[in-house]
């Protein structure tokens, strides 16, 4: 299913418009802040970021979502919320941001296509895959190096492929390549996987799929293409070479915070620090989703996140229309 965005400058981009409210990012969260915002009839942008969807759209399948019992597509379960988004008028711009000026009502938000201004801005910016950090990771990538099997898992047709990580996406993502690849092998720093037991279970039932316990990738090794990886054992320190034709890597996220350093809060983790109703320090500016949640990060609870977001927002933007009346009234 193909997402449809407008692009740069598309249709229903005013550039001289101050929106009510700009969601920066078009996962779970900054798309269920765009429904709740938009329906509540402010002027809402949404800029969609490079990922659009953010990596939801990424996901084979879906399972635990409320109210989908038989599970949906990550890229339907996001074009079905930009249709609600839109369905009560927001505008979905393909843009990334690349600055954003917090210091001064209404924000700036300067697009790698336009500059945009708003009242109040929803983040919803979420993570990025962690990579490993190891000599032939960077280089490898995209040949035979992923960090998505929905997107490559199909180049691994009746091949061996290697899954670094114990959480749930590498144990979801390794069962999704077992429809393409001829053997899966996870390895793991420890020798207890992180991921919940529905997900330990039909892995450890499949048959494709076996498990290198206590070891870490130290080197990805190739010519053209990725032919093994490098091993450490965590316990004795022995290290082998393991042949391999691909490395997919899902150990985890970093929060996408860069553009908000020195303007905004972030914790000792790398997310961005809001308060129980998902304010900032900055008044009119809330942060939703992966972006400013450590402990969660589902799709529900994003949006979830997302929704409050937009509730305090719109709540916040009702006061301020109020304010000069208050004042009016008080001076007559
Ligand atoms: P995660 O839960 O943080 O797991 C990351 C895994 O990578 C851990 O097993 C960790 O090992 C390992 N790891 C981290 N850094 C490493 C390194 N440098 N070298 C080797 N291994 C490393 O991340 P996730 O699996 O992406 O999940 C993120 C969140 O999304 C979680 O809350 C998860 O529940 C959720 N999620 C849910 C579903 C679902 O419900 N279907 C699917 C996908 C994700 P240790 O265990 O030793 O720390």
């Amino acid at each position: 299913m193909s997402l449809t965005f407008d692009v740069g400058s598309g249709k229903g981009i005013d550039q001289d418009k101050v929106y009510d409210v700009i969601v920066i990012g078009s996962g779970p969260a900054g798309l269920s802040a765009a429904v709740y915002t938009s329906r509540a009839y402010l002027d809402t942008l949404v800029l969609t970021g490079s990922a659009l969807g953010g990596q939801i759209s990424l996901t084979y399948e879906v399972e635990n979502y409320p109210g989908l019992p038989d599970g949906l597509s990550g890229s339907e379960l996001v074009q079905k919320m930009q249709d609600h988004a839109e369905r009560f008028g927001a505008v979905i711009q393909i843009d990334t941001v690349t600055a954003v000026d917090l210091s001064q009502r209404p924000f700036r938000v300067q697009g790698q296509y336009d500059e945009y201004r708003a009242r109040a801005l929803v983040i919803a910016t979420g993570a990025s895959p962690r990579m490993l950090g190891v000599p032939g990771e960077a280089g490898f990538t995209g040949r035979g190096v992923s960090f998505c099997a929905t997107c490559d898992g199909w180049f691994f047709k009746d091949k061996e492929v290697i899954v670094v990580g114990g959480g749930d996406s590498a144990l979801e993502e390794a069962l999704f390549l077992t429809k393409y690849a001829r053997k899966v092998t996870i390895v793991h720093r420890r020798d207890e996987l992180r991921a919940g037991p529905t997900l330990q279970e039909r892995a450890f039932a499949n048959d494709k799929i076996d498990f290198i316990w206590n070891a870490v990738v130290t080197e990805i090794v190739g010519t053209n293409s990725v032919q093994a990886v490098r091993l450490r054992d965590t316990q004795t320190g022995e290290e082998w070479q393991h042949d391999t034709d691909g490395v997919f890597i899902f150990i985890g996220h970093i929060p996408n915070t860069d553009l908000f350093k020195g303007q905004l809060e972030i914790d000792d983790r790398g997310y961005l620090v809001t308060d129980a109703r998902m304010a900032t320090a900055v008044e009119g500016v809330w942060a939703a989703g992966e972006v400013a949640d450590a402990v969660f990060r589902q799709a529900i609870t994003s949006a979830g996140m997302g929704a409050a977001a937009a509730i305090e927002a719109q709540r916040w933007l009702d006061e301020q229309e109020k304010e000069p009346q208050i004042a009016t009234l008080e001076l007559g």
